[in-house]
């Protein structure tokens, strides 16, 4: 798989000397689709904000296969195909489906301004292919605002891949979802992952177990265990950091 991977080396962040990342290391290969768990107050959003370059790491770097993002502003970062979705949606409600997908498409990476323009036959194909890809072909003509809470996470997620991203960082996207919106999200992600990388954060277990790839648990800023989820799960001290024992 070609693609490039994603190195955090020796990361540390000290906010007012409190220490949010302690020496993190971590690779995210192309194409994967890494969890990221852990405790409340572990360090996980504020490993994906120095990732896309909203806090800068006091001590480490962070690369993205060749480039050095550990001291490039948030906009350069996102020209790079470093995608972020947040937990809470960003949709336009009076838009419909299609023209949310329009507007991410058309407009550059990273923030989405509002701007008119005329489709051509491909770009009509790209977003036909996001719908479908994000199971709201149905709903193209709806205006977003009377989408359920779990459809308005796809149709982000949409957006977002209308950018092309090479890496898509995703903060939380089952909370509030019904089972069935959970097992769907899981679906999307893994259908997303393999020609770009995924970095999930979430709490949802189940959820982590049925994306089915590696996981990293983050504890006190740094790595505590990685691997399969039924392997850190049985990890001693992951069952110490979670069950206080
Ligand atoms: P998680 O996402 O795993 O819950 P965070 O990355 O949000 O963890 O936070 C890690 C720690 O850093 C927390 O204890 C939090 O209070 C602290 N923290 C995060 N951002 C700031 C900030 N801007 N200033 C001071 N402390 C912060």
């Amino acid at each position: 798989m070609s693609g490039n991977s994603l190195y955090l080396d020796g990361v540390s962040v000290v906010f007012d000397g409190f220490q949010a990342l302690n020496n993190l290391s971590l690779v995210v290969e192309p194409g994967e689709l890494r969890a990221i768990i852990g405790p409340n107050g572990a360090g996980k959003t504020t490993m994906m904000d120095v990732i896309t370059g909203k806090t800068r790491p006091t001590k480490g770097t962070v690369r993205f296969g060749e480039s050095d993002l550990t001291r490039m502003d948030e906009a350069s970062i996102a020209m790079l195909g470093i995608g972020r979705k947040f937990q809470k949606p960003t949709v336009f409600d009076a838009l419909t489906v299609f023209e949310n997908l329009e507007l991410a498409l058309k407009a550059p990476r990273g923030p989405i301004p509002c701007l008119r323009w005329r489709l051509n036959g491909e770009a009509r194909t790209a977003i036909e292919r996001t719908l479908a890809e994000i199971g709201l072909t149905e709903r193209a003509r709806d205006r977003a605002g009377l989408l359920s809470h779990g459809q308005r996470q796809w149709l982000e997620i949409g957006m977002l891949l209308m950018q092309d991203p090479q890496l898509l960082l995703v903060d939380e996207p089952v909370a509030g979802m019904t089972d069935h919106e959970t097992e769907l999200t899981a679906t999307l992600l893994r259908g997303i992952a393999g020609a770009r990388s995924v970095v999930v954060v979430e709490h949802d277990l189940e959820f982590v177990r049925a994306l089915g790839h590696r996981v990293t648990v983050l504890h006190e800023g740094s790595v505590l265990s990685e691997g399969s989820i039924d392997h850190v799960q049985n990890d001693q001290r992951v069952i110490e950091v979670y069950l206080g024992r």
